[in-house]
């Protein structure tokens, strides 16, 4: 019988194996000296090749081979110098691990890939590695503060917040941006979001890098516009579409439960059976409804010929909202908007009323480059699954490590 051998490449450069040990209980274990000659003299820092044995052995952790840990145990070669006095002697690097690191360098970039969108317990129980050596890698390759020479210019700064605990008024901000080269950067996260907060770190913006932002993405919230108009003179402060969206869902929606309750007590438990679900479909657009959907909506629309015209008038809102208008065109509609629902008497968007009246200007900026939205809502989601795996990370940070691995990440560490 002919054994099947299989040949998978080590992937570490200039290095010849000597030794292969797969009977530990460890996982594989292969030994590995460096075929590199010479080193550079710590004291004098000139090439040297006078070979003076070898260094204490090193064991590495490496790549998995079908899911068996791998580990690499190398004797580092030393080397004497001739001319420095009393002829020192220097370790010789290789390029593929980390002096202070028990990983090879293949293997924490792939830690740090598997831990976009993931956590370091997930990595810890999945990789069988503890959680101190995660960070550890974490440490070794993710800051935690911006590096400001990394970045030419930033067109878009987006101010957002997240709350580290469910219903917690305790929010962190983060700060984003956009680079000259339309890519996602993560530049800060502030403890909280008072104004003043957001000012000092607007002002630590490196002046040349200030100057080329053009548009500030926030949420409703003075304390960001304020910060901004008082830092970033000229600046242009837009409220992303996706705050003003999930403003006046909200109104519809309290419409709804309020109406449900209602029809709860008012219609025969057998009718009220048959609006089971109805709350997806209320939430839908009609056009992403079915036949079927669409009859059991206009059901409830029977009941309820209120929650039809609320239904109408927040798709209208959206319907203003995806329309190329110019940013004029969109305040007419929006006024005209206002002016029919208040004709209706439809109070439940009384409340957005309101804020679209004190953030006009603000909300139709949006109309002006429409591109924001795009990365605003794309990094709302982001940020919502970070909430769900940040609770209890309270070291800003560790959370700005996790953020710019999840928004950075996968263009640095990815495969593509
Ligand atoms: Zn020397």
């Amino acid at each position: 019988m002919n054994p099947i051998l299989l040949q998978i490449p080590l992937d570490l450069p200039d290095v010849q194996i000597e030794a292969f040990d797969t009977e530990s209980k460890k996982g594989i274990i292969i030994k590995v000296q460096s075929t590199c000659k010479g080193t550079t003299c710590r004291q004098c820092h000139q090439p040297i090749d006078k070979f003076y044995g070898y260094g204490k052995e090193i064991t590495l952790r490496h790549l998995p081979i079908f899911e068996q840990s791998v580990w690499i145990k190398i004797k580092p070669k030393r080397y004497q110098c001739p001319y420095c006095d009393q002829g020192p002697t220097t370790t010789q690097r290789c390029s593929w691990y980390d002096q202070k690191s028990p990983h090879t360098k293949a293997y924490e970039q792939w830690i740090l890939r598997d831990l976009i969108n993931s956590t370091i317990t997930d990595i810890s129980i999945k990789r069988g590695i503890n959680e101190a050596a995660v960070e550890g890698i974490i440490n070794r390759y993710i800051r935690q503060e911006v590096d400001w020479e990394t970045i030419k210019s930033l067109p878009l700064l987006g101010l957002d917040e997240i709350a580290l605990k469910k219903g917690h008024k305790d929010f962190v901000v983060i700060i984003s941006g956009i680079n000259e080269g339309g890519e996602k950067c993560i530049l800060a996260v502030l403890p909280n979001r008072k104004k003043e907060t957001v000012k000092i770190f607007l002002q630590s913006i490196p002046v040349e890098i200030k100057r080329t932002i053009q548009r500030a993405c926030v949420d409703m919230y003075d304390g960001y516009s304020n910060a901004v108009y008082e830092e970033l003179h000229g600046v242009e402060v837009v409220v992303d579409r996706f705050h003003v969206t999930k403003s006046y869902r909200a109104c519809a929606d309290n419409a709804r439960i309020k109406e449900m309750k209602t029809l709860k007590k008012t219609l025969s438990s057998e009718d009220y059976a048959q609006l089971k679900g109805v709350m997806w479909l209320f939430r839908k657009s009609l056009w992403d409804l079915n036949e079927e959907q669409q009859i059991k909506l206009i059901q409830l629309f029977n009941y309820a010929p209120e929650l039809k015209q609320i239904y109408i008038y927040r798709e209208a809102l959206t319907g203003i909202f995806n329309r190329p208008l110019s940013k004029s065109q969109a305040e007419a509609e929006l006024n005209s908007w206002v002016e029919q629902v208040r004709n209706l008497k439809l109070d439940c968007f009384n409340s957005f009323i309101v804020t679209l009246q004190n953030w006009q200007h603000e909300i139709t900026n949006y109309f002006l480059r429409r591109e924001t939205s795009g990365f605003v809502e794309g990094l709302n989601n982001k940020i919502k699954v970070i909430k769900r795996r940040c609770y209890g990370i309270y070291d800003i940070g560790r959370l700005f490590q996790h953020i710019w691995l999840d928004v950075e990440g996968r263009r640095l560490f990815g495969y593509a």
